[in-house]
């Protein structure tokens, strides 16, 4: 066995084949580049084995960000037409930070999410997820409504109302002071903003793992399902970030690993995978990106373990 492999996780011989699948299609992507433009990432994403994808629709770690053209926005709605590819989720930019103490952060990241939120829609994207943000210097209540507050805001005015978008709250690993390190706190700030903006939830394996609750062993996801349950709620939950993870449960280190390579291992995937209360959700991996392929790998070991290797 050659170097490096002993330690991969395999797959069961039925999540290697393509010959065939009772489970139903699955919306399984990975979050790819822009480098090439919107579309060149939407067209990117069948050849990675995804049916759906994440991007940055700007640079993470500019506050700057310019406008999407009108021919950028074509590109996209044309590719992902022809394709057959979606939804399309943007994740925000990490220096938004919603309920910021300072000010001047806050009306900074205010006018940033609005600046996402004109692109997603000019991008005809479904989804826009967003990290609820760090509350250092205030209670969390204040940290709270100032997100909420900050969310309506941004979008007061926008035309959201006749398509599918939604703003996605993230589930956080939990680090101390950022909002959204516990499930009842993703569903107050989706209840807060319901009546004034469209809202669900992005739930991350990786984040939910360090946060503290239990997804790898068997007793522990049914608890884990549960409390989703009484809090979001299951049709809430538009997508699920698969990530496994380098560091413990509860260490509330956000480290990425490969699916399958991590402390959460192959299982819990394939009971979230396979899970009919999530069928309607999409599946992303934000995986690390070591080697070419790695984009392409992870997509497969999800897709294997959906049990939808088929061509869709
Ligand atoms: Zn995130
Ligand atoms: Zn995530």
């Amino acid at each position: 066995m050659p170097k490096g492999e002993a330690a991969r996780p395999k797959l069961k011989s039925s999540e290697t084949s393509t010959a065939s699948s009772n489970q139903p299609r699955r919306l399984i992507g990975v979050h790819l580049s822009t480098t090439g433009g919107v579309a060149g990432a939407v067209r990117r994403a069948p050849e990675v084995g995804a049916n759906t994808l994440q991007i940055f629709s700007s640079s993470p770690r500019m506050w700057r960000a310019s406008k999407v053209t009108a021919d950028q926005a074509s590109a996209t709605r044309a590719a992902r037409e022809e394709l057959g590819v979606g939804p399309l989720v943007i994740h925000t930019s990490y220096l938004v930070n919603l309920c910021s103490q300072s000010s001047e952060v806050c009306e900074k990241s205010v006018l940033a999410f609005r600046g996402e939120i004109e692109r997603a829609l000019a991008l005809g994207a479904e989804y826009l997820v967003v990290h609820p943000g760090s509350y250092r210097g205030m209670t969390r209540k204040q940290g709270l409504e100032l997100a909420a507050k900050s969310i309506q805001n941004a979008i007061a005015g926008l035309p959201w109302q006749q398509t599918p978008f939604h703003i996605l709250i993230e589930n956080t690993a939990g680090a101390e002071f950022s909002l959204g390190g516990s499930f009842e706190q993703v569903a107050e700030l989706i209840e807060h903003l319901r009546p004034h903006a469209p809202v669900a939830a992005c739930l991350d394996t990786c984040h939910t793992h360090v946060s503290g609750y239990d997804i790898v062993s068997e007793a522990g996801w049914a608890e884990t399902m549960a409390q989703i349950e009484k809090t979001v709620g299951f049709e809430t939950v538009r997508v699920w970030h698969c990530n496994d993870a380098k560091a413990e449960r509860g260490s509330k280190l956000d480290r990425h690993q490969h699916i399958g390579e991590g402390k959460i291992g192959l299982d819990p995937f394939r009971r979230l995978l396979r899970e009919p209360k999530f069928s309607h959700a999409a599946f992303i991996a934000e995986t690390p990106v070591d080697a070419p392929g790695d984009e392409e790998r992870n997509v497969l070991t999800l897709r294997g373990l959906a049990g939808s290797l088929l061509p869709h």
